[in-house]
């Protein structure tokens, strides 16, 4: 498990993601979702990007999904692996796999959402694969 010593930074939470902060620091892992066309967003926004709607609320969101796209950090004095991974939701969001052998990824692979602890702030969110 290369997370274990691995230090995340704090993520710096502004008026558009103190929300998703707070949420995930009580373990809640939440999107941004539109009323006016019913889709979901990352990263959250007041506005929603599909259709500049102001109607935009936020909703509970199921941790699942699939990696879009992943790269291994292999040169880092702990390699890590940062990927894209589309939410069940609809959102493809930047993020990263852990817990996971990073030989063995796949593009389309499963994956669900784990928090992992940041360097003083609040968890972030990244992914593991799932069967
Ligand atoms: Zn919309």
């Amino acid at each position: 498990m290369a997370e274990v010593s691995r230090i995340i930074p704090a993520p710096t939470p502004d008026a558009e993601s103190a929300a998703f902060w707070a949420a995930a620091s009580e373990g809640r892992f939440t999107l941004r979702r539109c009323r006016a066309c019913d889709r979901a967003h990352w990263y959250p926004r007041a506005i929603c990007p599909f259709c500049m709607s102001a109607d935009t609320h936020w909703v509970a969101a199921s941790g699942r999904g699939v990696i879009y796209s992943y790269s291994v950090m292999r040169r880092a004095p702990i390699p890590y692996a940062i990927a894209y991974v589309t939410l069940a939701e609809g959102p493809t969001m930047l993020t990263n796999l852990v817990d996971c052998d990073f030989d063995r990824l796949a593009i389309g692979q499963s994956v669900a959402l784990v928090f992992v602890p940041s360097d003083g702030g609040p968890p972030v969110p990244m992914f593991r694969p799932v069967v």
